[in-house]
């Protein structure tokens, strides 16, 4: 079914009642194997690593979504980034990446591509003129995190879009914090777009898994022989979970935004917060950029606090209804240090350069009341988080 509002696409998009039974879910077809009709004559499925029916229409789901072929669905996001990049590049190849991004994705490239000869190049691809002199002759693709975890720093897609097709290069935009709801990177000429489901798609803290998705019948079929080759496609199970979840992604993404914008306000008025980082804040660098790009702030907020490192260890220990965790995106509010968690494996200097210090907190807003949140922020900065530097 195809229809131009997110609000139905997630709710009925590639999916019909099951033709068997008239599930208006589909099935888990929790199934290893499919039986055969006879040699060389199956329905459609034969291995649940090829193929199976319920990750199918997961598959389906994301593509009907986003008006792009029916995705590819992953075990995790970073099956997912690793997969557009086996699919993608060769020995020798380069990658021009956003020099603020996931840590797993500046650990898969440079800790299990570059020892293949894959190389990378870290830059800020927020500007447009390092985008251009990072090019050499043999970049294959340019992989951009737009906001980036976990500053928030944004790129902009269509510029950088302009640049890659300029020089016959694919642009993948890894859309993770924002989802088709909020941010539409085909809109703005990118080729291939990566997803973390783990975080909005499905949202409850629930399920890892990822998504790759494109327009093009070439590169699809590359992702799935990858999916199928390696053995990292997402499970009968996991499938079903994440798209229960994604029925009310439009609602919940709205919603934690609407929070987030709440709780940033709040926070830039706050003595004990020396910065606030939010694109839904006037006083955010970017925020011309983010208003053209993005629908609205999205659900995560970036925070030092005035009193520094010691005092954002302090804050984090203090903290109870936002829980200290990994992840983000899900209908719990979440704390994490990324220098400790998240990003312990990218490099010291590449951390400081980008501005993920010892003393910056990312809050993943949940659904609970903005109320109990600032409540709960409030007592965890006390009086005593911003004496520390007295
Ligand atoms: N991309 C982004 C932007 C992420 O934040 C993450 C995980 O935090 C990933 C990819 C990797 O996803 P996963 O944890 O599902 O492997």
């Amino acid at each position: 079914m195809s229809t131009s509002h997110y609000d139905t696409r997630v709710i009925h998009g590639g999916l019909e009642p099951d033709p068997l039974t008239g599930a208006i879910l589909t099935p888990i077809h929790q199934s290893t194997t499919f039986v055969q009709d006879a040699v060389g004559s199956d329905r459609g499925y034969t291995y649940t690593r090829a193929g199976n029916p319920t990750v199918a229409a997961l598959e389906r789901n994301l593509g009907a979504v986003e008006a792009t072929l029916p995705a590819v669905a992953f075990s995790t996001g970073m099956s997912a980034l690793t997969a557009l990049f086996l699919a993608v590049l060769q020995q020798g190849d380069h990658v021009v990446v956003s020099d603020v991004v996931y840590g797993g994705t500046v650990r898969a490239l440079r800790q299990v591509l570059q020892p293949f000869g894959v190389t990378a190049s870290f830059i800020d691809t927020a500007d447009l003129e390092a985008v251009r002199a990072a090019i050499t002759p043999d970049t294959r693709l340019i992989l951009i995190e737009t906001p980036a975890n976990p500053t928030l720093k944004l790129t902009d897609i269509r510029a950088v879009a302009d640049i890659a097709k300029a020089a016959s290069i694919l642009l993948a935009v890894d859309n993770t914090f924002l989802t088709p709801v909020l941010q539409q990177p085909f809109d703005l000429g990118a080729d291939i777009v990566a997803y973390s489901t783990t975080k909005y798609i499905e949202g409850h803290n629930a399920t890892v898994g990822g998504a790759l998705l494109t327009r093009d019948e070439f590169l699809r079929e590359r992702f799935a022989f990858i999916q199928k080759a390696i053995g990292v496609p997402q499970s009968p199970f996991e499938s079903w979970l994440t798209l229960r979840g994604i029925k009310t992604l439009p609602l919940r993404i709205e919603r934690h935004a609407a929070n987030a914008l709440e709780v940033a306000t709040w926070l830039e008025s706050h003595p004990g917060i020396s910065h606030v980082l939010y694109p839904g804040l006037p006083s955010f660098p970017q925020y011309e950029l983010a208003c053209r790009q993005q629908r609205s702030g999205g659900g995560i907020i970036a925070f030092e606090l005035a009193g520094g490192t010691t005092a954002a260890l302090d804050f984090v220990q203090k903290i109870k209804l936002a829980r200290l965790a990994e992840n983000l995106g899900a209908v719990e509010s979440l704390v994490t240090h990324p220098a400790s968690m998240t990003h312990a494996d990218v490099p010291r200097d590449q951390r400081e350069r980008t501005g993920i210090t010892d003393g910056l907190i990312r809050l993943s807003v949940g659904l609970e009341s903005p109320v109990d949140l600032i409540a709960d922020l409030d007592q965890a900065f006390g009086a005593r988080s911003f004496t520390f530097n007295a």
